[in-house]
């Protein structure tokens, strides 16, 4: 028995991360330094694309790639139910109109087959975005969804909060990492505290679009910039322009110098997040408890571990394990069904397979530094409850 609190997600902070930290805190600068650069060219490096900017959370992130595409008021842009509400609010900051389009009922990601429908019935060019989620820190599979933004004509804008250090196999037998933008015009990633890389709040945008880039960095800082090359004039050294309504979206060199220590273990982490769910699955293997599926080829993140049981008995196992101080999670309460979203229509019923989903899902404790103890203990409790 373990009588300490066990969440659903935790970070893990190391002696590296503290003293990285500290040696950013003892430096000249605490924004806008040499770390923010460094762990930008890190981050990319690691996941193989041109550029990333970072910013000061994940939602920040979405709002500036709807910054950067131009998204304007009326502008359709689709996204899945099952995500956290930031996916879509990103883009409702600009005006635009939220498309719910239903999810797959295996991999509880944005339906292909349905977003195709939608797309097939309209003229080409009337959705501007689609931004898939990685739910749980599994891979779209951007390949298709790339072969439809030719043949429809929206830009790419990937919500990979839950997938840093996942990949997907595409067509020619190739790994393609989340972010690396292979096939997406734009990636999105969030650093808070229950994401992979923990530096309390933080994001970064990842592209291979030098003008994308370009637009996402200005939007970053206020719309203002020093680059001479896109200075309207020059009056000289201590001369910058403001082009655009920008923002202060800043990560600070704190934040980044944790994130340079952690990124150091993003690796490590997600195997041992796969790790973790190979026990999971092997212990609810025949049980009332029905495992995430994954495909043989794509690498899966685990943010989260999303268990299915009986809807009569969810609330039960939720209140179970609560009164064991384990603290499981529901992810997510669908976003068409948020008061904020139903006054443009949305209602029960529009998306089946979400709105089942929701019913049966619970998010068990998955983090790196979960102790095999911890662990035991988990699938302990959840075996009692069902053999109450
Ligand atoms: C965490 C998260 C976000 C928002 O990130 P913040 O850093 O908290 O702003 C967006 N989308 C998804 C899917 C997330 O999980």
């Amino acid at each position: 028995m373990i009588d300490h609190p066990i969440s659903y997600g935790h970070q893990l902070i190391t002696e590296e991360d503290i003293a990285a930290v500290v040696e950013a805190l003892k430096s000249d600068y605490m924004t806008q330094g040499p770390r923010i650069v460094e762990f930008e060219k890190t981050f990319a490096d690691y996941l193989g694309c041109s550029y990333a900017c970072m910013v000061s959370n994940g939602t920040a992130a979405l709002h500036l790639c709807a910054l950067a595409l131009g998204i304007k008021p009326g502008d359709k842009v689709i996204t899945t139910p099952i995500t956290f509400v930031a996916s879509a609010n990103g883009f409702r900051y600009l005006g635009a109109e939220i498309v719910f389009c239903d999810i797959d009922p295996k991999t509880f990601l944005l339906d292909l087959d349905k977003l195709e429908e939608i797309l097939k019935a309209s003229p080409k060019g009337t959705y501007k975005a689609v931004v898939p989620v990685d739910f749980a820190g599994y891979p779209i599979d951007e390949e298709r969804l790339r072969a439809l933004s030719r043949e429809y004509g929206f830009a790419i804008v990937v919500d990979a909060c839950h997938a840093p250090g996942a990949w997907f196999t595409d067509s020619k037998g190739r790994r393609c990492k989340v972010g690396a933008c292979d096939y997406a015009d734009l990636t999105c990633f969030s650093f808070h505290p229950v994401k992979h890389i923990a530096t309390g709040e933080g994001g970064a945008v990842t592209t291979n679009n030098p003008e994308l880039y370009k637009r996402v960095s200005l939007y970053r800082t206020h719309g203002v910039t020093k680059d001479p090359a896109l200075l309207t004039r020059n009056e000289g050294g201590w001369y910058y322009e403001m082009q655009e309504l920008g923002y202060n979206y800043r990560i600070t060199e704190m934040q980044a110098a944790l994130g340079m220590t952690q990124l150091k273990r993003l690796d490590w982490s997600v195997a041992r997040r796969n790790e973790i769910a190979r026990r999971y699955d092997a212990a609810f293997e025949g049980s009332e408890v029905v495992s995430p599926y994954r495909a043989d080829d794509i690498y899966h993140a685990f943010h989260l571990y999303m268990i299915r049981v009986p809807e009569e008995k969810r609330k039960g196992l939720y209140d179970f394990l609560r009164a064991r101080n384990i603290f499981s999670q529901v992810l997510y309460i669908p976003a068409h069904l948020m008061p904020y979203y139903r006054q443009f229509g949305w209602k029960e019923g529009d998306f089946p397979v979400a709105e089942d989903y929701y019913k049966h899902c619970l998010a068990l404790p998955m983090f790196p530094s979960l102790t095999d103890e911890e662990q035991e203990w988990v699938i302990e409790s959840v075996k009692a409850f069902f053999e109450k």
